[in-house]
Formats: C-alpha cells, sequence, structure tokens
C-alpha cells in the first residue's frame, strides 16, 4: 500500500505547485472514513481509495482529481457526507466525488432499476468536469485488478461485462491506451476463460520457441536506424491476450498461423523521421500487404497518431512495428490527459473539453453493439427529450428534440441564423426542415444575401429561433408599411394638384402628435391615421377634392372612417376576400392566405380548405379582427347553417320567421337532401357577427320540427 507521504511525493514531482495540504486533508479524512471496512481481499478498504490515487498520479493528474480519487467513496461507502466534503475540500472537489457517486450508484442498480434518466443526468454532470469519468475509470480499473477477490461468479461477470462493454471503450475514446488494454484483458480473463487460457499457452510456446526473438529484433532495428543517423527509441512490448483474440476472431487465424505477437515501437524526433524510418524498415524487410496504416495522416477519432506496419522480419517471423513522434506517443498513452500535464489552465477540463466527452459517450452509447446490457435500453430512452448536435468544430448544441437546422443555426449565433440558406447533416444537403438526431454534425450553410423565411416559423421549435423569426417578419412588414404610407400619401397630394414636398410634411408632424416622418408613413401605411386626417394637417382649413377611400375593391371600403380595414395583422391596401367555405365572420378565429393576384383570402382557422396550404407556410397570415363584434355592427357577414328538419308542410316558413325574429336574413336556401320523414337544407343567413349567428342557430333549435341545427363549414 503506497503511503501517504509517497502519494503526495509523486504528485509534487510533477506538480511542485500541488497544495499539499488539502492532499494529506484527503488522504486522513478517506482513511478515518472508512476505518476498519474492509475489501473483499481482506485489505483495509481505504487501500482502494488509495490505489485510485496512485493510477491517476501515473497520468500525473491535478491536485484536485487526487483528492476525489481518495474520497470517492466516502459519500456512497461511510458516514461522510457531501456536504463535510464540500465544507472541508471545496465545492469543486465535492461536485466532482458526487459525480463519481453518481456513477456508482447507477451501477449497483439492478437492470430494470437503471434508469435512463439517471444515466443522461451523469451525463450532464460529467459534462461540467471530465476528470469524475478518470476517477472512475482509474476505479475500474482497480476493481478488476482485484476481481478475483469477488466470490460471486455472477457477479464478477456481470462486472467484467461492463468492463468490456462501457468502461473499456470509454478509456479507448479518451485515448487512455494502456488503461483500455488493461480493462478489456481483466474482463477477457474473466468472461472466457478458456480462451484466454489457450492464447497465454499460445504466447508462451512462442516466447519459448524464440525466447530471443524481440530483443535481436529491436537490436538489428536499432543498427539500422544508427547507419541512417536517426536518433531512435525502441521498445517492445508482447501483445495483450485479448488483443491477439481479437485478431484472431477478426482474420479468422488459427493459432499456428498465429506469429505476430510482439509490437515494436519506434520513437523518433519529427513527422519527417517518422516516415524516413518506414521507408528504411520497408527496404530491409518485405511488408505484409494490407497491414499498413497512416494513422499521421488520418488520425483516429481518438487523436491518436502513429504508423503501423507489419513486416516479415528476423527468422521470417512477422513484427508488427509502430512509428511516431515523442508528442503522439504522450498522446498516445495518456489520450487527452496528456494534453493537460498537471497544468490544466490551457485546456480546461471545464471549459473546453466539456463537451467533447459528452460526444465520445454518445458515440459510444449509439455505436454499442451488444443488446444484453443496459446501452441498448438507455439508447431509446435516455435523451427522450433532447438532441445533441455539434458544429463542424465539435462543439456540442443541445436542442429539443424535433429541432431543425434553423433551430440549431439560431442556437450556435443570431448571425448564422439570419444568414442560413442550407444545411448538411454529416455531410448530406438536408431540407432546413430536416429533424436532427442525436450525434449529427451539422454545418450550416450562409448566404448575405437571405433574409429569414417566415414559412420557418411553422416547422422550427426552439423559441428563441421563432422570435428571431418574428423580430424579422416585423421589421419587414414595417418597411412594407413605410413603404406604403408613403404611397399613400404621394396619391393624396397627387389626387389635389399638389407636388409632393417632405418638408411640408414635416411641419405638420406636431399637429399630428407624431415625432417623424417615418412614423406618419407607417400610421399611415397600418390604416392608423387616414390619409384625410393627414392631409388636413398638413394643409388646415384646404377643401380638399380627392378620396382614395373608394379605390381598392376590398372591406376598405365599407368602412373609411380611418381608413379602417376591419382585420388585423394585413398590410394596408391588400384585397381581402371572405371564403366562402367556411364563411368566417366576426368572432371567429381566422387565418389568411396569400393568394397570388387575388390579394389575401380570410378562413376560419378550423378550415378543411386549410389543408391543402399545409405544405405552403410561406402563404399564411395569422390575422385577427379588428372588433370581434363586427365594426360597429354595419358589416354584414354571410353564415351556412345545415339543417335537418321534418318533412311537413309549412316548415320553411317557421325558419324563415325565427331568423327574422333574430334579427337575421335569410340570402339563400339549397335543399341538400330530402327523404319520405326528413330533409336537409343548406341555409345562407346574414348576420352580424359570431354572436349573432349563434343566437340564430340556438333559435332554431327550439322548433320542434327541426331535429338538428348547425353552423356548416366545408
Ligand atoms: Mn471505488
Amino acid at each position: 500500500m503506497i503511503r501517504q507521504y509517497e502519494l503526495v511525493e509523486k504528485v509534487k514531482k510533477y506538480d511542485p505547485q500541488v497544495n499539499e495540504a488539502l492532499l494529506n486533508r484527503a488522504y486522513v479524512f478517506s482513511m478515518k472514513a472508512h476505518g476498519s471496512q474492509k475489501r473483499a481481499s481482506g485489505d483495509p478498504y481505504f487501500s482502494h481509495p488509495l490505489e485510485v490515487a496512485g493510477i491517476l498520479t501515473d497520468m500525473r493528474l491535478d491536485g484536485d482529481t487526487i483528492a476525489t480519487a481518495l474520497l470517492h467513496d466516502t459519500v456512497e461507502d461511510t458516514l461522510a457526507t457531501l456536504d463535510e466534503i464540500r465544507d472541508l475540500f471545496g465545492s469543486e472537489i465535492a461536485a466532482m466525488v458526487d459525480g463519481v457517486t453518481k456513477l456508482s450508484r447507477l451501477e449497483i442498480q439492478t437492470e430494470s432499476e437503471r434508469q435512463a434518466e439517471n444515466f443522461r443526468k451523469f451525463l450532464l454532470a460529467l459534462s461540467n468536469d471530465i476528470r469524475v469519468l478518470l476517477v472512475k475509470l482509474a476505479d475500474r480499473l482497480h476493481n478488476m485488478r482485484t476481481l478475483y477477490h469477488i466470490g460471486k461468479p455472477e457477479k464478477r461477470r456481470r462486472i467484467a461485462l461492463e468492463t468490456m462493454e462501457i468502461y473499456a471503450p470509454l478509456a479507448e475514446r479518451i485515448g487512455i491506451r494502456a488503461m483500455k488494454d488493461e480493462l478489456e484483458d481483466l474482463a477477457f480473463r474473466e468472461i472466457n476463460p478458456e480462451a484466454y487460457a489457450s492464447v497465454t499457452q499460445r504466447l508462451e510456446y512462442l516466447r519459448e520457441k524464440a525466447p530471443n526473438l524481440p530483443n535481436n529484433a529491436s537490436r538489428q532495428l536499432r543498427a539500422l536506424l544508427r547507419k541512417k543517423d536517426i536518433k531512435a527509441q525502441i521498445s517492445w512490448r508482447e501483445k495483450t491476450p485479448f488483443s491477439i483474440w481479437k485478431k484472431m476472431e477478426r482474420d479468422h487465424i488459427g493459432f499456428e498461423e498465429l506469429s505476430d505477437v510482439v509490437a515494436f515501437r519506434v520513437i523518433v524526433d519529427s513527422v519527417g523521421e517518422c516516415y524516413k524510418t518506414l521507408g528504411i524498415i520497408h527496404q530491409k524487410w518485405p511488408m505484409v500487404p494490407g497491414q499498413f496504416d497512416d494513422y499521421i495522416s488520418t488520425p483516429k477519432r481518438n487523436g491518436y497518431r502513429s504508423l503501423h506496419t507489419t513486416v516479415i522480419g528476423p527468422r521470417k517471423r512477422r513484427i508488427e512495428i509502430q512509428i511516431r513522434t515523442h508528442d503522439m506517443h504522450e498522446v498516445a498513452e495518456k489520450g487527452v490527459a496528456a494534453h493537460w500535464g498537471y497544468k490544466l489552465g490551457d485546456i480546461s477540463p471545464r471549459d473546453k473539453g466539456k463537451y467533447r466527452w459528452v460526444r465520445e459517450l454518445l458515440e459510444i452509447l449509439e455505436q454499442s453493439s451488444n443488446p444484453e446490457e443496459f446501452l441498448e435500453h438507455t439508447k431509446f430512452e435516455m435523451f427522450q427529450d433532447q438532441v445533441f448536435c455539434f458544429t463542424p468544430k465539435g462543439e456540442l448544441i443541445s436542442l429539443p428534440r424535433g429541432s431543425t437546422p434553423v433551430d440549431f443555426a439560431y442556437a450556435v449565433h443570431t448571425a448564422i441564423g439570419d444568414s442560413c440558406v442550407g444545411a448538411k447533416v454529416n455531410g448530406k444537403v438536408v431540407p432546413l426542415r430536416h429533424q436532427l438526431q442525436n450525434g449529427d454534425q451539422v454545418e450550416i450553410v450562409r448566404s448575405k444575401a437571405q433574409t429569414p423565411s417566415p414559412r420557418w416559423e411553422s416547422f422550427v421549435v426552439t423559441g428563441r429561433a421563432r422570435s428571431f423569426i418574428r423580430r424579422h417578419i416585423r421589421k419587414q412588414e414595417r418597411a412594407e408599411f413605410l413603404k406604403l404610407g408613403r404611397t399613400i400619401l404621394q396619391n393624396a397630394f397627387k389626387g389635389e394638384g399638389l407636388e409632393f414636398d417632405e418638408p411640408t410634411i414635416r411641419e405638420s408632424l406636431e399637429t399630428l402628435g407624431l415625432s417623424s416622418l417615418n412614423s406618419l408613413y407607417f400610421k399611415l401605411g397600418k390604416g392608423e391615421i387616414s390619409h384625410r386626417k393627414a392631409m388636413e394637417a398638413i394643409f388646415p382649413g384646404m377643401k380638399f377634392k380627392y378620396d382614395p377611400g373608394a379605390e381598392p375593391a376590398n372591406l376598405r371600403g365599407k368602412d373609411d372612417t380611418d381608413g379602417g380595414i376591419p382585420i388585423k395583422g394585413l398590410t394596408a391596401g391588400v384585397a381581402v376576400h371572405l371564403a366562402e367555405c367556411c364563411h368566417p365572420m366576426p368572432g371567429d378565429r381566422i387565418v389568411g392566405i396569400r393568394e397570388s393576384g387575388k390579394g389575401v383570402m380570410i378562413h376560419t382557422s378550423d378550415c378543411e380548405a386549410l389543408n391543402a396550404y399545409a405544405e405552403e407556410p410561406d402563404k399564411w397570415l395569422d390575422l385577427s379582427w379588428k372588433d370581434e363584434k363586427g365594426a360597429q355592427g354595419q358589416d354584414i357577414y354571410t353564415g351556412r347553417l345545415k339543417l335537418t328538419m321534418t318533412n311537413k308542410a309549412g316548415v320553411l316558413a317557421d325558419i324563415a320567421a325565427m331568423v327574422a325574429k333574430q334579427g337575421g336574413n335569410i340570402s339563400n336556401i339549397k335543399i341538400a337532401h330530402r327523404d319520405v320523414e326528413f330533409f336537409t337544407m343548406l341555409v345562407d343567413v346574414e348576420v352580424k357577427n359570431l354572436d349573432h349567428l349563434l343566437s340564430v342557430i340556438a333559435a332554431l333549435r327550439t322548433l320542434s320540427v327541426i331535429s338538428t341545427a348547425e353552423r356548416l363549414k366545408t
């Protein structure tokens, strides 16, 4: 068991600035908290957190992480509380201990209890500090090293499977290769003991058959490179039983053919020397076709870089050789941890690393091939309510489920949303309404000429995107109103035979209570001020002849006292028609459909005719009545009723009388269906508004001859 001062010294070696007192406090706190607890091996429990801390010092992790390692089981397994940890060690370490504890809890739940939600929360917690994951991996590594102490075979097997499926891939993704190899090998031994035994036997046989092969080969290699003036560090290692087993499975080779069980590593000073070394080796020994990989020009996703080749070496034995620089070696051994060293200032795990790690996890979870364990289960449920997507630079953008590239664009930056014209998802062009999936990499195609389209509003799901689109639409509308208002006033001047003169108009602003020409134009355009009122203010006391109010053939003509259009939300001057399918009237919820050449057609919002425009959201206008009761009750609207009544003489007269009594007027009647007992009629009734129509319907229902009376909207 490593001692307190040894641990501190080890950290001080790579981080002289480390907070020694903190490490000592964590050591003592954990030792006391675990007290007389024992491991399955019979060792004092405290040996476990200590070993975990030791593993992390090998990876040269910072003092906070080492302290977290020492404390990682105290909250779960002792009387210590998170509050105590926070008081004694600060909130950062407490948060990390909490993260490790949460993952441990997840682990001990039975399969059915492994709630996807918990895992998701953990994942998010993890994204705040990746060091949590490193502690967890070190924890698992030590537990695997001591797995054989556990008595129950089922428990050993479960832990080994979990290691193989979750922790080893995690270690690989973050590039901690040595840890990945060891985890896999320890798990392999438990999961498939027979295979493990066979591979180990074969390894022993090969070792005995040519005991000096590795040393001879590296001597030859060294001499060869020295002759060409390349300074190289050469080392070799035996491949792990699991990696050999995997290779046998993958390449379908038997033990007899298995010969390259040793891997050589050549470390040189520069990338140029890597390739030079490769050339020298290939000149000396023939390469095995199909076994060459250039991970320098095409690095692995976890950042791994190296040249890999297999050659027929001394004694006609295959040997695998990896060639890399010192920097590449550092990354290959320690993964992302290599980038930090002990100085976290540069790449802060709380900041830049944050999202990358979540992405790695997601990839693992989504690529998991074994359906038995909880991965499969969580795969479908874990992110029910959100999707995680990535920018081309690998930044994570979390969005609600159903989000589209437009939502994504606005989530990244308003300017990107505003100039978005298209999108590529995982390199493929998709429509802007495309729904994003977990792990998608999204690239937004932009154009300076583009402005947000009102049509986007129909498919975006984030409030942020929607509000920016609306803001833009309002801006556009304002520009339209300004233009229209100016034109209206220009026409009024022209009608009076006057020359349009803005300085003169400006003088009237005060009278009108307005601050600028634009606000006058805007109000004119919107119909909030009539042209007549404006002209009277500009030319007080003058008599006018021009009346544009009679001009447009639309509802404007019915009520021009204030330039009135009884519908809000329209650009002034646009022709408006009430649809004959649903006969909208004040009181109905309405939408407008822009029809080219015809202006705007008003429908009730539940009209079935709208289905025809479902794919053309840019034609839709969100409108409402200026007055839900109808403008001063002057306008007349037609409501269509479907009446079913007893087939009796005099029925029609009864109906007409009742409608008239209610202040309505029948404008059209059509018999729809008639049989011996009943007949159905379509009746158009002129009313003031929806309330009026409803009272007519209610009154008709009181008639004994009427069996049903309802408003018809087709
Ligand atoms: Mn532990």
